[in-house]
């Protein structure tokens, strides 16, 4: 038996060991997340889910087909890694269909790099070009992930926010009606900037960003000399014949720009993780450095399946049976049942241009769930989370998608996601109606 003070001495040393700060510097305040709370809270009470961004419908047949074809078929070397910037057959269909998109030849090995996820591709993006002290412009309301990985990556994000203005004659609001300040948004500008991120059409809102907005925010890129991470995940999902432009097609842009795009919102498969980035060589070099550095590869036989469902798609493109047309037709549909249900009740829903979101005024449902006199958590949480709890109903707090500083200026709007089977989005309705 050791004696007691060897096993003294065993138990301060092991209590030195314990008491030595665990967490790097760079993870200090990015700790709390939304989504860990709002999934687990809708995942215990609700029993209509519209909060987190996925389809309840499956894929199409085709791409699911392919996956099946990939996995039990002749080739067993889909099993096992494969170029490590993504996999020979998707590379070459990205670079073929983006090509065709921007009007450009791609080089398959150096204008695309496959990633796990779209969040990946941004991940990517700012370790790779965001040094310490660099200064990030981010438009808010904004995809939340992007502050704390500029965080992580040492950089400084700068919001700037979409102004609400509101529409004439009493109509709905259009993600539309959300704007930039073009004097306040030049103000964001400096020697520090770095980077700025654009996501059209923009999660939370929904809004499609028109050619003059981009030419704006294209300009100040070009004068400041400043690279964009162009987050266009929902690219195939605008409604209403709106025109999804590529900001890297815009002068002076492709040689400063990195497109982002995911196979999880273009074929409906959010769980495979394929991701993309398509960018001229002398960004996508360091992504490529990055990516080597940490996940270092995807899943190869998720690449293959991708792989043929764009070229299902470049043969069908722009046809009737084509995916990418049939699809936002088909979640058009839903947003116009959602944006129904929501105003039937005065819940007054922002019509979105694009994405799987709707964004909706909660101001008329205030004495529901009274305020809280001196709680610093803002209103559209406390009704989020009073909501899945008591109707069963899941939705995200629009606050999450803003800055600390900015959070409780937006606090009145919730988010929901309409890119669900009609039994679900029927479910909701008998929740709005049953309740007002
Ligand atoms: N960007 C935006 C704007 C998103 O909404 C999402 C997913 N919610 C992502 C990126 C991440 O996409 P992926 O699932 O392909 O990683």
């Amino acid at each position: 038996l050791p004696s007691a003070k060897a096993s003294e001495s065993l138990s301060l040393s092991l209590q030195a060991k314990m008491s030595r700060p665990v967490q790097a510097r760079r993870l200090e305040g990015i700790d709390k997340n939304i989504w860990v709370e709002f999934v687990k809270l809708a995942a215990t009470y609700s029993t209509v889910n519209l909060g987190q961004g996925f389809p309840d419908f499956p894929p199409p047949d085709f791409l699911k087909e392919a996956f099946v074809r990939a996995l039990s078929g002749e080739n067993h070397m889909l099993h096992q890694y494969t170029r490590a910037f993504g996999h020979p057959p998707l590379v070459k269909m990205l670079a073929q269909f983006f090509g065709k998109l921007l009007g450009r030849d791609l080089d398959p090995m150096t204008n695309v790099m496959v990633t796990v996820g779209a969040y990946q591709a941004l991940f990517c993006c700012f370790q790779a070009f965001v040094d310490e002290g660099d200064e990030v412009i981010i438009i808010e309301p904004f995809f939340d992930c992007y502050e704390p990985m500029v965080k992580m990556a040492g950089g400084m994000p700068v919001f700037v926010p979409l102004r609400p203005k509101a529409p004439k004659d009493g109509k709905l609001m259009s993600s539309a009606d959300w704007q930039l300040d073009p004097a306040e948004l030049a103000s964001k500008f400096s020697e520090r900037t770095k980077v700025i991120v654009l996501n059209s059409p923009n999660n939370p809102l929904g809004k499609v960003f028109s050619r003059g907005e981009l030419e704006l925010i294209a300009d100040l890129c070009v004068k400041h000399d400043i690279l964009c991470i162009s987050d266009e995940v929902y690219e195939w999902l605008v409604y209403d014949g709106k025109e999804h432009i590529r900001i890297a097609s815009l002068r002076g842009m492709w040689d400063r720009t990195v497109i982002i795009g995911s196979a999880g919102k273009t074929f409906s498969a959010t769980g495979w993780k394929v991701g993309w980035t398509v960018g001229p060589n002398r960004l996508l070099q360091h992504l490529r450095t990055v990516h080597q550095n940490s996940v270092y590869h995807c899943a190869t036989v998720a690449q293959e399946a991708v792989a043929q469902g764009f070229q299902r798609e470049l043969d069908l493109y722009g046809k009737p049976e084509s995916y990418f047309i049939q699809l936002p037709k088909l979640l058009q549909q839903k947003r116009d049942w959602l944006v129904q249900s929501l105003d039937a009740v005065g819940m007054k829903p922002i019509v979105p241009e694009g994405t799987y979101f709707l964004v909706a005024d909660i101001s008329q449902f205030k004495s529901d769930v009274p305020d809280v006199a001196g709680s610093d958590e803002p209103y559209d949480s406390r009704f989020a989370k009073w909501m899945v709890k008591n109707k069963g109903l899941a939705a995200i707090p629009l606050s999450a998608f803003y800055c600390g500083a900015h959070k409780n200026n937006y606090d009145h709007f919730i988010r929901f996601c309409f890119a669900k089977e009609e039994a679900t989005l029927k479910a909701a309705n008998d929740i709005l109606q049953k309740w007002k």
